[in-house]
């Protein structure tokens, strides 16, 4: 079985906050409802990234395999490979129970390329926190990478145009050494992050700048009920 512990979403959410992390594995259902705002970015990201495939074209996708399950994900991974295909969408790895879906792996002449999408026109200390951990997890699986890339947006996604070339409107760069020298890190991470999920109880952390910081915390309403309960003596236990 393919059980993993922790994802890039659960790894992301955890340095964000442990209560997050904490309850978005073991309270799903505390989550808020996704604003139309958030399902509007999700579908966009959905276009950019087969956009992206048609820089590197003629790959199979992990993803599309049947049955889908995460363990036909990393069995073809390894199959594929294996194979010798040259291009592979949502590769799916993993070590130390984080699994991770790549956006696309490239083997070239000279070795592995691994690059992930992202819907936006800057690079942010998340994604580039996000790369470490695949890379942590992709290395740490056996498969040597020569590169880790980020491809982002050139302009904002609804000032391009439907027609227009992919190989216009995308800026890559590689993060392979900040992947490398952030190892250690990512793994302590991984650590903190197991010690959270197995602890007695949510922890006891209040709302505060990191409820926006990266991204608007899914569990807002949850964590300001559960204070304002708190405050007026009603909160008892979960
Ligand atoms: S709303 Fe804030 S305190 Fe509550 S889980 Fe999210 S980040 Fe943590």
């Amino acid at each position: 079985m393919a059980k993993h512990l922790i994802s890039k979403t659960s790894y992301i959410k955890g340095l964000q906050c442990k209560k997050a992390v904490y309850l978005y594995k073991h309270y799903p259902k505390h989550k808020d409802a996704l604003s139309s705002e958030r399902l509007k970015r999700f579908s966009a990201g959905h276009e950019i990234g087969f956009m992206a495939r048609k820089l590197f074209p003629g790959g199979i996708d992990i993803s599309a395999q049947i049955p889908a399950t995460y363990d036909e994900y990393l069995k073809s991974t390894q199959e594929q490979i294996k194979l010798g295909k040259e291009v592979i969408y949502e590769a799916t790895f993993k070590y130390n129970e984080v699994l991770v879906m790549l956006d696309i792996l490239v083997k070239t002449e000279t070795g592995w390329k691994a690059i992930e999408v992202k819907s936006s026109i800057a690079i942010s200390e998340t994604y580039r926190e996000d790369a470490s951990l695949q890379y942590y997890v992709i290395t740490g699986s056996g498969l040597e990478l020569e590169d880790f890339s980020l491809m982002y947006l050139n302009k904002p996604w609804n000032e391009i145009e439907k027609e227009e070339n992919a190989a216009s409107i995308f800026i890559t760069e590689s993060q392979i050494e900040r992947c490398k020298s952030d190892l250690t890190k990512v793994h302590s991470e991984i650590e903190d992050i197991r010690r959270t999920l197995a602890g007695p109880g949510i922890p006891s952390i209040k709302t505060g700048a990191q409820c926006n910081t990266p991204y608007p915390c899914d569990f807002i309403g949850f964590c300001t009920r559960q204070e304002s309960e708190i405050a007026e003596g009603l909160f008892e236990n979960l």
